[in-house]
């Protein structure tokens, strides 16, 4: 059992951050392809995926490059040992990385037992192949047991697993705390999935909403959080997907979009490291100003 906790003031981001935007690439490419009734994978969906650790993750490396951003990547386990070079080149670059489950799973349908099996796997694979111990986990499909596995079994300094909130809080349990940094996928995901018609597919921009729609959410998002942020500590998620926004229209969109937030003052794109680091900071602070 756990127990949230909340800063008892506003936080304040340190000086001159206005509005930190939290980029999360997920790089999961195939994983959680879907399968026909015999369990078989469905060839298309697995190739149009495949785009993702082929092709997509490395255009998005370029992007972020290219604006100088350094952000979050989830990863799954199972990606890493495919794609291991993928991995080292975001590393290489000074982002920050963090664990996205095995295979993808859909954790909500698992056992716990199961979950914490798969979670172990990640980690292992992390340490194995990369020499990475993780500081961080997302789950996009967090079961019940999610956040209570976190807490009992692994040292993560902060979840993103959950999408219910602006600002990040504690969760306190099993002797410990953990840094809950919500997230959202309307970056990409969510945003082409609306408004589609007949069976949705999550990766037919062209069925369905148009980059330019994308663009205009997305400023949207960041124009009503920009101004909210002169007031109060806000952050602004920013979650794309390799073999989503890894395609070139998409790319292109996460390419403007970047361009247009990055002309105003206070902006930062940011990792969840540094972004805990400076909540952690803030909340001592204030705890010791109590004291
Ligand atoms: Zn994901």
């Amino acid at each position: 059992m756990w127990k949230e906790k909340h800063p008892s003031q506003s936080v304040r981001w340190p000086q001159g951050v206005r509005l930190p935007i939290v980029v999360s690439v997920h790089h999961q490419s195939e994983e959680m392809t879907s399968l026909f009734p015999d369990r078989q994978p469905d060839p298309f969906d697995y190739s149009e995926r495949q785009y993702g650790a082929r092709r997509g993750a490395w255009r998005l490396l370029e992007i972020l490059d290219k604006h100088g951003v350094r952000g979050t990547w989830l990863i799954c386990g199972a990606t890493l040992e495919k794609y291991p070079e993928v991995s080292r080149a975001v590393k290489k670059a000074g982002h920050s990385i963090a664990g996205h489950t095995y295979e993808h799973e859909m954790m909500c349908n698992l056992p716990r037992e199961t979950e914490l099996v798969l979670m172990n796997k990640t980690v292992s694979a992390f340490e194995d192949l990369l020499g990475e111990r993780l500081r961080g986990w997302r789950t996009c499909f967090a079961s019940h047991n999610t956040i209570d596995l976190i807490l009992e079994h692994f040292d993560f300094e902060w979840d993103g697993s959950i999408w219910n909130d602006d600002l990040p809080y504690i969760v306190e349990g099993y002797g410990r705390e953990v840094l809950e940094i919500s997230f959202h996928a309307y970056s990409d995901v969510a945003l082409v999935a609306l408004g589609a018609e007949g069976p949705v597919s999550a990766y037919g921009t062209w069925q369905s909403n148009t980059p330019e729609f994308a663009l205009r959410a997305l400023k949207s998002m960041f124009d009503a959080l920009y101004e909210r942020g002169a007031e109060k500590a806000v952050m602004m998620p920013l979650t794309v997907h390799d073999f989503i926004a890894g395609r070139p229209s998409r790319a292109k969109v996460l390419d403007d979009f970047i361009s247009y937030a990055k002309q105003f003052e206070g902006v930062v794109f940011t990792s969840h490291d540094q972004l805990a680091a400076w909540w952690q900071a803030d909340y001592r602070a204030q705890n010791e100003s109590v004291a």
